[in-house]
């Protein structure tokens, strides 16, 4: 967490709790996926608005933040992704009523060494079917049964597995193979007497993949208002989600670069001709990446802002001289001209340039994902 600097990440929870409720009634049980700080949303407020939907289960990563959930006081169920680390995650599993995902006999042995002294525990086993990442591999299924027969106190009560590229079009085919591995692996675990909750949709895969409206669905970032189509040819399917994060930094300082000059580290800009420009309080020790020097777009009152030249650990330049002096500018007339203390919006902000999360990414070179959870540690306020 920053706290000295000036910008602000503004989270909109009704926005979060509508996109959430698109999915629900369309996917079996919902599962929202707030790991690392909710995506930057904040562990907290995102679990209390859950709640509020009547969400009863919620997924993190690592052991630490469900214990960190179930301390803030969420009493549903809470499934830990990665499963226990250490013997200290599986002592919490008990400690904290946590089902964790068991994704390799290592951790299996973890566990099924604590039960020992420790009695009963609910489980959720991962598979891997394609992802190559974690999990069991279906061929080993038969070894797992022989694990768990040997092992009563540990109780399967879900099977998941992760889609690798449920967001490509053109690998529609890899999507559905999974699901087949998958589907074979639930009816090896029926067969042996294993009755599991089953879910291997993330966002991309329940919104694409029909097959892939399991029992549940662990749902992520289009809860976050993000399309996981964006730029591809399903586009269409992931629009009309509504924007959570906005973010603003303010306003230092306006002056003019005369024609000639070069701007910010490196001069890396040369004004062709005189502008008007703002200093604009943020820089990549906030997290707005370096990435986005020269390319890059911030929203003042409504305007679609260039970043000039470098990006710096504290600030960052943009040219306003759209929004300046005399006249109609090249967007909604008058200009509104720009002061120190003005906000910039590096996402959201007013409309019409109102920058979207793939606006960002775009520019930044990465993934919604990624320029949420970096923006999400700085200084946040949570509202409607
Ligand atoms: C993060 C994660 C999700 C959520 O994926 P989105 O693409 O954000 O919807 C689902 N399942 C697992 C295992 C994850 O790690």
């Amino acid at each position: 967490m920053i706290d000295y600097n000036k910008i602000r990440v503004e989270i909109s929870l009704d926005n979060l709790a509508a996109n959430v409720r698109r999915f629900q009634g369309v996917c079996g049980a919902v599962i929202p996926v707030i790991k690392s700080d909710a995506y930057g949303h904040g562990l907290a407020e995102v679990a209390r608005t859950l709640a509020g939907e009547g969400v009863t289960t919620l997924a993190v990563g690592y052991v630490n933040e469900a214990v960190k959930l179930r301390c803030l006081g969420w009493t549903g169920r809470i499934l830990a992704l990665l499963g226990p680390v250490d013997e200290a995650d599986a002592a919490a599993l008990w400690e904290h009523d946590i089902l964790a995902a068991i994704a390799n006999m290592d951790q299996f042995d973890r566990v099924a060494g604590a039960a020992r002294t420790r009695g009963r525990l609910d489980i959720c086993l991962k598979f891997d079917t394609g992802m190559r990442r974690l999990g069991f591999r279906p061929e080993g299924l038969a070894a797992l049964v022989d694990a768990l027969r040997a092992n009563p106190a540990l109780s399967p009560v879900m099977a998941s597995t992760h889609l690798a590229s449920a967001d490509v079009p053109e690998q529609e085919a890899n999507v559905s193979m999974q699901a087949g591995r998958f589907q074979s692996v639930l009816d090896g675990l029926e067969q042996a007497g294993y009755a599991v909750e089953a879910n291997i949709a993330n966002s991309a895969g329940a919104m694409a993949h029909k097959a892939c409206r399991m029992d549940s669905m662990r749902l992520g970032i289009a809860m976050y208002g993000a399309n996981p189509f964006h730029g591809t040819a399903w586009e269409e399917r992931g629009r009309g989600l509504l924007q959570t994060m906005q973010v603003s930094a303010p306003v230092l300082h306006v002056h003019t670069l005369r024609q000639g000059e070069g701007v910010s580290y490196g001069w890396t800009h040369v004004a062709e001709r005189d502008c008007e420009v703002a200093v604009i309080g943020v820089g990549y020790a906030d997290n707005y990446s370096r990435s986005l020097s020269g390319r890059g777009f911030m929203n003042i009152k409504g305007r679609r802002v260039p970043i000039l030249g470098r990006v710096c650990m504290q600030m960052t330049v943009v040219d306003v001289t759209g929004l300046m002096g005399e006249g109609l500018g090249d967007g909604p007339s008058p200009r509104p001209g720009v002061k120190p203390g003005d906000r910039a919006w590096l996402l959201g902000g007013p409309a019409p340039g109102t920058i979207t999360p793939e606006d960002l990414a775009g520019w930044w070179g990465t993934i919604p994902y990624e320029a949420f959870c970096l923006l999400g540690m700085n200084p946040r306020s949570h509202g409607k």
